[in-house]
């Protein structure tokens, strides 16, 4: 039972409790090539927010870790059978509901801590410190968190090396043998500026790839994930501990 993760406390913990940091993973429920789950992401934003909260709370910090929001921005897998897609239009009212219930409970600080490329918080945030000025919002792509080929040959985009080495070192028997996986080819825009990232566009998933996939999974092994799930979660830990102690009024230098 840890004291930290909202659905494992009890209201004898939680009600003479003040937190510092709520943190509120956000994931997507989507096919992950052949081999992976389609909770891969939910997974990955649960563990890793326990993780870095354990090891921040530990440090003497009062974080607590809401339950995972299951759905995410799925609008360009819409025709991926059972991609499940929540707007960006809901989300906002989602998180402005969850934001009212800390701001009613004098819990000022949050942490989104979001594992789905297709999900951005950053304009819900602005709108929301405009409606709840006493919070503080912030919102951390974990994958972004870490340099990716320091630890994998071939990270990946979607259920490639990266994704898969998680998956197969926090729950080995929701992987199938890769056997089982596609080789997560993606086909790139024919408009170079696309490519170079200085012009963006959706990309219509079943048009990019055959599996779902995009990134060879091939090299993925559970020592990989492992240690970059332990450097993940300490990283993000001291993102947790530093938002818990630095005080909203004084966040410059
Ligand atoms: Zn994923």
């Amino acid at each position: 039972m840890r004291p930290y993760i909202l659905a494992e406390t009890n209201w004898l913990t939680v009600k003479d409790q003040q937190y510092d940091l709520a943190i509120l993973p956000w994931a997507a429920m989507e096919a992950h090539n052949y081999h992976l789950p389609y909770s891969s992401d939910v997974i990955e934003a649960e563990r890793i927010s326990a993780g870095a909260a354990g090891l921040a709370w530990d440090r003497g910090v009062k974080v607590i870790v809401l339950p995972t929001i299951p759905i995410g921005v799925n609008t360009g897998q819409r025709d991926i059978k059972l991609d499940l897609n929540m707007n960006p239009s809901t989300q906002s009212v989602v998180l402005k509901d969850i934001v009212d219930v800390l701001n009613h409970h004098g819990i000022h600080k949050l942490l989104i801590m979001n594992s789905h490329g297709g999900n951005d918080f950053k304009q819900m945030i602005r709108e929301l410190g405009v409606l709840y000025p006493g919070m503080h919002i912030t919102t951390c792509n974990f994958y972004q968190t870490l340099k990716l080929e320091d630890y994998f040959d071939e990270p990946g985009d979607h259920a490639g090396e990266m994704e898969t080495s998680l998956l197969m070192y926090l729950v080995p028997e929701l992987v199938l043998p890769l056997d089982k996986a596609g080789k997560g080819k993606d086909k790139k825009f024919k408009i170079s500026a696309f490519r170079e990232g200085w012009a963006w566009a959706e990309r219509q998933w079943p048009r990019v790839t055959e599996d779902t996939g995009i990134g060879n999974p091939h090299k993925a092994t559970a020592e990989k994930g492992k240690r970059y799930f332990n450097d993940l979660i300490k990283k993000i830990g001291d993102l947790v501990y530093e938002l818990a102690t630095t005080d909203s009024e004084d966040f410059y230098q």
